[in-house]
């Protein structure tokens, strides 16, 4: 993994499923759900909200409607990938803000908000992606392996001390211009 393949990878395919977006989600979502914390309820006035994914990227999880809910930024961070329902129960954060009893009807109300999408089943990532993509995905892994194996310090690339995760566009410009030096220095 010596350059941070996996988050290149994970970078490749946040912007491979983010062609399967919905467009304006985040409207939609403020229609269905309101614009509080799913998770502990603070507001969208009081802190600045972020689209959390119920199924994680990892498991083919979208930003599609259903499948996508605002979440205030620690209770995002705090959840990492806990499945929700579980996160919802146990973190301390949600604990502090609502009782037992308003957890379970905000799981209610999720679920319901999920199967209105047909999201309620875990996505498939081989079902999400086009065949192109999937073929654009296994023809990445390729050059990432060309890459790691030593490959890349001929280039003179230099690794930056740290590449945001949030940023897979960024990301993925890099690795293309990665990917164009070491053309360059094989021909
Ligand atoms: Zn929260």
């Amino acid at each position: 993994m010596g350059i941070g393949r996996g988050r290149f990878r994970k970078a490749l395919r946040a912007v491979l499923l983010s062609q399967h977006a919905t467009p304006n989600v985040e409207s939609l979502v403020r229609q269905e759900l309101g614009w509080n914390c799913v998770y502990c309820g603070v507001s969208g006035e009081v802190e600045r909200l972020q689209l959390d994914h119920l199924w994680p990227e990892a498991e083919g999880g979208c930003v599609v409607i259903g499948n996508v809910v605002p979440a205030c930024p620690t209770c995002n961070s705090d959840r990492r990938e806990t499945p929700w329902q579980h996160f919802l129960r146990s973190s301390e954060r949600v604990r502090n803000r609502r009782d037992a009893e308003q957890v379970e009807r905000q799981i209610d109300t999720i679920t319901d908000y999920m199967n209105r999408h047909d999201q309620a089943r875990q996505p498939d990532l081989h079902h999400v992606l086009s065949p192109e993509e999937r073929a654009l995905l296994a023809d990445f892994d390729l050059l990432l392996s060309a890459i790691s194996d030593g490959a890349l310090a001929r280039t003179g690339y230099k690794k930056k001390s740290s590449v945001k995760f949030n940023e897979p566009c960024q990301m993925f410009n890099e690795l293309v211009s990665v990917a164009k030096s070491f053309q360059k220095d094989s021909s």
